[in-house]
């Protein structure tokens, strides 16, 4: 067995590809660039192919590691493949794969229309087992790989005219388990972070919201909604060698909110 790196290079990406989906705005942008600063060789990824490869330049430019940028639609299956298909030519199967890009939908429940069902299942769900699914092949020849999904505290607490966001995010739970279930054995993990409240454009209204925002900081320990950077440090984490005993683990990084009523 080769020695166990310790210390800094516990957290060293250096070598590594990883692939963000949804990384030309908001969270994934910032998990995008935590990772380029760890050393990793990120694809920037998104369905507007202009803004996908503005962020890979600007990621280039402050980290001095090439960053790439692909597009496709994560809720097509074909698109999928053929995406990965370009990118295994171009890089090999990606060393770390996050599935980050998520929509989210608003309404009562007695008012939810199918459609903006079907959009939630298949953005925020479906992707994550195309995603993963297409990756593991390349990760099990390997024998390594790191897989990180992007849930949410709504697979813990509910709120209301978003049980459909919350049940697909409780799903990312249990896809991660299962995932672990089936990929541990390859020396691949499969963990998910749990962001809090995130100001980005999908909660813009609720930012812009006065009443609802003080509710977020009132109800988040931390007192205050979460910025983007402050999720890079757990991702970085199960990206690396320093969690290559954690699997299919759920991490909440919600500034206590889950922890207390
Ligand atoms: P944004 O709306 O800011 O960004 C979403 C990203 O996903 C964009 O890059 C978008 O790319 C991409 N995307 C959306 N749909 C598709 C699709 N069908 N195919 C390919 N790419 C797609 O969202 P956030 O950064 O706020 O959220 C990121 C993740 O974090 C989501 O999974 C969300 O549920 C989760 N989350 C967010 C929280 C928050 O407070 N913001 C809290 C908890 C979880 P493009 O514009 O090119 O389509």
């Amino acid at each position: 067995m080769p020695e166990a790196p310790t210390g800094p290079a516990l957290f060293d990406l250096a070598g590594r590809t990883a692939l963000v989906t949804g990384s030309s705005q908001g969270i994934g942008r910032a998990l995008a660039q935590g990772l380029a600063e760890a050393g990793a060789t990120v694809v920037v990824h998104g369905r507007d192919a202009a803004k996908a490869q503005r962020a890979a330049d600007e990621i280039t430019a402050s980290t001095g590691v090439a960053a790439h940028a692909i597009t496709f639609d994560v809720t097509d299956a074909a698109a999928v493949d053929a995406g990965l298909t370009e990118l295994e030519a171009r890089l090999g199967t990606p060393d770390i794969l996050v599935n980050n890009a998520g929509i989210q939908r608003r309404s009562p429940i007695a008012e939810f229309a199918d459609q903006d069902w079907h959009d939630l299942v298949a953005t925020n769900l479906t992707s994550a087992f195309l995603l993963s699914r297409r990756v593991a092949k390349g990760m099990i020849a390997r024998g390594s790989g790191r897989i990180v999904s992007i849930g949410s505290v709504q697979s813990q607490l509910a709120r209301p005219s978003i049980a459909p966001y919350s049940a697909t995010k409780g799903a990312i739970v249990m896809l991660t388990k299962g995932l672990c279930a089936d990929l541990a054995p390859h020396g691949i993990t499969a963990n998910a972070i749990a962001p809090g409240y995130f100001a980005t454009e999908l909660t813009q209204a609720l930012v812009d919201d006065e009443q609802f925002s003080g509710w977020v900081r009132g109800r988040t320990p931390a007192g205050r909604w979460g910025d983007v950077r402050d999720l890079v440090g757990a991702l970085v984490f199960l990206a690396s060698d320093a969690s290559a005993f954690v699997n299919g683990q759920t991490l909440y990084v919600d500034g206590g909110m889950t922890a207390v009523v």
